[in-house]
């Protein structure tokens, strides 16, 4: 790398974090995790100039990688703590995953196409992640073998936020999901399971893929 490159590089991750900074993320905890993980390794293709930019962009089988402010804005909601067994429904890119390895023990992301899970399984060994298992399989229904968990951190848009996952949150653990039409505007709800049951609090308007049921066919 060239000084010049070196420079640019800097630069653009000082511009990245302070466009999280300026869109509302705050938790040190969770700008110094987003500062490890480099965006541009979960993009391929037309888009990998694009990584540092905040904008979502397209992923393999009609997916997206979402926006790293909201990204942001979800992992600060969720208030990972460093004992905490995380669930991811959603993998993707892996993006979202390799930011919580970083602040949970442990974490299990799960996404119906296997298409999606198999490279992240692979990249994740090239970055030496150990914390995190991907699973291929409808997220919708959760992990009931490894369940309960601590958080439940859903990216893609559910009508409601789904049973199973509600059935599988700790006491006094935290959900947040996108909850809306996927054609219409959707609302980021952060959901906290208490001694009498679930506390819920609207976040921020988001637009995501919607939560589909079953596993996809290749
Ligand atoms: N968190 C990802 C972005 C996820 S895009 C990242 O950081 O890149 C939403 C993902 O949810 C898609 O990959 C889609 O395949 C997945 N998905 C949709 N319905 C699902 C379901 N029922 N179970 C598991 N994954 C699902």
């Amino acid at each position: 790398m060239t000084p010049e490159q070196e420079t640019t590089d800097a630069e653009r991750k000082m511009q990245f974090l302070y466009a999280l900074r300026s869109k509302g993320v705050r938790s040190t905890r969770v700008l110094t995790a987003m500062e490890k993980v480099d965006r541009g390794a979960f993009i391929t293709g037309h888009f990998a100039d694009r990584a540092y930019e905040d904008m979502p962009l397209p992923i393999a089988c009609g997916q997206t990688i979402s926006q790293p402010s909201v990204v942001g804005m979800m992992t600060q909601a969720l208030d990972v703590q460093p004992r905490d067994k995380v669930l991811e429904v959603g993998t993707g890119s892996g993006y979202q995953a390799a930011i919580l390895s970083h602040l949970a023990r442990r974490v299990y992301s799960i996404d119906r196409h296997a298409r999606l899970t198999r490279p992240v399984r692979t990249l994740f060994e090239q970055l030496d992640i150990t914390n995190v298992t991907i699973l291929t399989g409808d997220g919708s229904h959760g992990l009931p073998e490894q369940a309960p968990f601590d958080r439940i951190i859903v990216t893609a848009a559910a009508e409601d936020p789904p049973g199973p996952l509600l059935a599988q949150l700790r006491e006094g653990g935290i959900m947040v999901v996108p909850v809306g039409q996927s054609d219409a505007v959707q609302h980021l709800i952060k959901v906290t399971r208490t001694p009498d049951g679930f506390e819920y609090e609207e976040l921020l308007p988001v637009r995501f893929v919607p939560l589909i049921e079953g596993v996809a066919q290749e």
